[in-house]
């Protein structure tokens, strides 16, 4: 099974400082839902693993995510794309959970409910340290990517090694699907 773990805000919708609150403030990043449709037509399950502290903070609620991910899914199946799963952590940073990025419990989650090791080159795309810190920790291959935070994230250094760098998520697909093809005679 191919599959690729995915952060949410600033990779697959533009982020915002003030938290993505309502289905209106859930914008899709040009290309990244066609990117996911890509990625499935190339038989990859896709997974978002993404911080939502804003429920933890009191900022919106359960239905209220439940409804920006509706939007979310509803979106990404006008263009073909399927996003498989959404793994969230409500809790805020003061919670000291195990499943806020940068800790890997997401990642070890998903490893779980999929059946599969993270290990063998799953890739993760983020656009903050966090995000590939979690993915690198739970064994993942960390690809950031320069929408979100991600300019501020690639200044600021001190990514995993190994971290490939690419301008958006339509960037890191069009590389993962330009891998050599095997010729059989
Ligand atoms: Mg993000
Ligand atoms: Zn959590």
């Amino acid at each position: 099974m191919k599959l690729i773990i995915l952060d949410r805000d600033g990779v697959i919708n533009h982020d915002s400082e003030a938290f993505i609150k309502s289905p209106a403030e859930w914008i899709p990043i040009k290309g990244s839902l066609e990117a996911i449709a890509r990625l499935n037509q190339a038989g990859y399950r896709v997974v978002v693993a993404t911080n939502q502290s804003g429920v933890g903070r009191g900022l919106f609620d359960m239905m209220m995510l439940n409804a920006i991910h509706q939007k979310m899914h509803n979106a990404a199946q006008q263009v073909g794309a399927d996003i498989d799963a959404v793994f969230f952590c409500p809790h805020a940073a003061d919670d000291n959970c195990d499943c806020r990025k940068p800790k890997p419990g997401m990642f070890n989650e998903i490893s779980r409910r999929f059946g599969i090791s993270l290990r063998g080159g799953v890739i993760t795309v983020g656009d903050s340290l966090r995000d590939l810190q979690a993915g690198f920790v739970a064994g993942c291959a960390p690809y950031l990517v320069l929408t979100g935070k991600g300019e501020k994230t690639l200044e600021k250094g001190g990514l995993p090694p190994g971290t490939l760098v690419y301008p958006d998520l339509a960037g890191v697909v069009d590389f993962i699907l330009k891998a050599p093809v095997e010729v059989s005679v």
